[in-house]
């Protein structure tokens, strides 16, 4: 039983104890877990949901679309598959070794951490967790001080679903999180940025403990000329504006030519009227900004160009319309940072081979995006640049793929989850070699 007492040190022994017990590794025990998982979700999606709106002015649409059910499904895939990704894997023995017959197996690795940020912060918390459990292992989740009522209905629900003593939640911020990370962990799965990111790191080579580091960073879209651009823009707008534009794989800024950009500025205008109102303030599917210190921040960035729609901020409100810049210049500083917001700068750039320079100029990104009907470009930006995912003609699907792994690289991160990759992720793939004594 968890107590409310319990130190980080005791909760880690306490979940280290059961992992040693042996009664994580059969498939029945972690299809339960998922199982219970599941029931939390669809028995409390209107609590999460509740949570959601109080945190993030989420929508109840949007906590289903891209919270509850995206988790829901992410379990679903797992569950109808788990069986099947469990068996050894067979490979071939080279001639030397005579009879001998090898294969792989897939070892849970203990009792693992996963740290989740606060902007989908049901999501980023129980998918990593499912692919915890499916692996066999022990779970601590960490979730976001910054989404707080999220964090308490998930710490309240959650001990009911699962095996209690296998799974653990531990609420709290930067001390909570401090003496955590002093224990000995079998992996960490951290989301967030990578100030923290760094420090995750660092407090897990102390005890050699592998990590996956799920990061953001600036996801460029480019819009080539002669493409549909009212498609275009209403893709644009639905992918950037989710979250009010707190998304970590939304596209972070546009790179276009000028004569696109001038086209491109209207048609982004009219998306953001048909999809949230002549006002985005009084629409039940726009959120609001986390906090105000992120407000503030935000809103320092809006003087970064010319305001082609948006703009309108109300700091009680913590709301920021969908704004869009243009004739941003690649020095300012809405293009210093990632964004994280509602603001989408449009940069131009003369042709693709100096949108494959700009982007190869800066960090790695999570995601890019390319609106092109030209299969050269395609296959430029794909051989020519590195990020994270990449995505041709809609932006943030692909995370909604779950046989596609999910992750960053270089400063966006490193590890991948989703569906079978977070069984890799979370277990120690073991080679063993059988030969016959005879
Ligand atoms: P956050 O502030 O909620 O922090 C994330 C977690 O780190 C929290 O649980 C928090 O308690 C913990 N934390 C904060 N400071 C800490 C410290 N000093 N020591 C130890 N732990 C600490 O969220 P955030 O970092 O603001 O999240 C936003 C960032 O996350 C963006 O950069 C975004 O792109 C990225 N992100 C990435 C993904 C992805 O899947 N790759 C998803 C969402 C967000």
């Amino acid at each position: 039983m968890q107590s409310i007492v319990e130190t980080p040190a005791e909760v880690v022994s306490r979940l280290r104890t059961t992992f040693r017990t042996g009664r994580t590794k059969p498939t029945a025990w972690r299809t339960e877990q998922l199982r219970g998982l599941r029931a939390m979700l669809t028995e409390h999606g209107q609590d999460l949901a509740a949570a959601l709106r109080a945190d993030l002015g989420k929508s109840e649409r949007e906590a289903f679309r891209t919270e509850i059910d995206f988790t829901v499904r992410e379990i679903d895939h797992t569950l109808e598959r788990l069986t099947e990704w469990l068996r050894p894997q067979p490979v071939d023995v080279p001639g030397h070794l005579g009879s001998a017959t090898a294969w792989t197996v897939q070892d849970p690795l203990g009792v693992v951490l996963v740290i989740a940020p606060w902007n989908y912060p049901a999501q980023l918390l129980l998918a990593p967790v499912a692919g915890a459990l499916a692996a066999g292992n022990c779970v601590v989740a960490k979730p976001s001080e910054l989404a707080p009522a999220t964090s308490r209905v998930i710490s309240e629900l959650l001990p009911r679903f699962v095996d209690r003593d296998a799974v653990a939640v531990v609420e709290g911020a930067v001390p909570e999180t401090t003496a955590l990370l002093e224990q000995h962990f079998d992996h960490i799965f951290y989301t967030g940025n990578g100030t923290v990111g760094r420090i995750v790191m660092r407090a897990a080579a102390e005890h050699l403990t592998p990590v996956a580091l799920e990061l953001g960073g600036k996801s460029p879209a480019y819009v080539e000329g002669g493409t549909d651009l009212a498609a275009v823009a209403t893709r644009l707008v639905s992918t950037k504006f989710l979250n009010a534009g707190q998304t970590c794989v939304a596209p972070d800024y546009v790179l276009t030519d000028p004569a696109t950009a001038r086209e491109l500025e209207p048609a982004l205008a009219q998306a953001v009227r048909e999809t949230y109102g002549s006002d985005p303030a009084a629409s039940p599917d726009y959120g609001r900004i986390v906090n105000e210190r992120h407000f503030d921040r935000l809103t320092g960035l809006l003087d970064s160009g010319r305001i082609v729609v948006g703009g309108e901020h109300d700091r009680a409100g913590r709301y920021i319309a969908p704004t869009v810049l243009a004739g941003v210049a690649p020095d300012s500083p809405v293009m210093g940072e990632e964004i994280f917001g509602p603001i989408l700068p449009i940069v131009e750039i003369e042709n693709l081979d100096a949108a494959i320079a700009f982007i190869n100029d800066r960090d790695k990104p999570l995601a890019l995006y390319a609106f092109t009907e030209s299969g050269t470009t395609r296959d430029r930006l794909s051989s020519e640049t590195s990020s994270g995912g990449l995505g041709f003609g809609l932006p943030v699907a692909h995370l909604t793929v779950s046989d596609l792994p999910f992750g960053g690289v270089g400063e966006s991160g490193m590890g991948r989850y989703h569906g079978r990759y977070s069984l890799e992720t979370f277990s120690h793939r073991k080679a063993v070699l059988d030969k016959p004594l005879g």
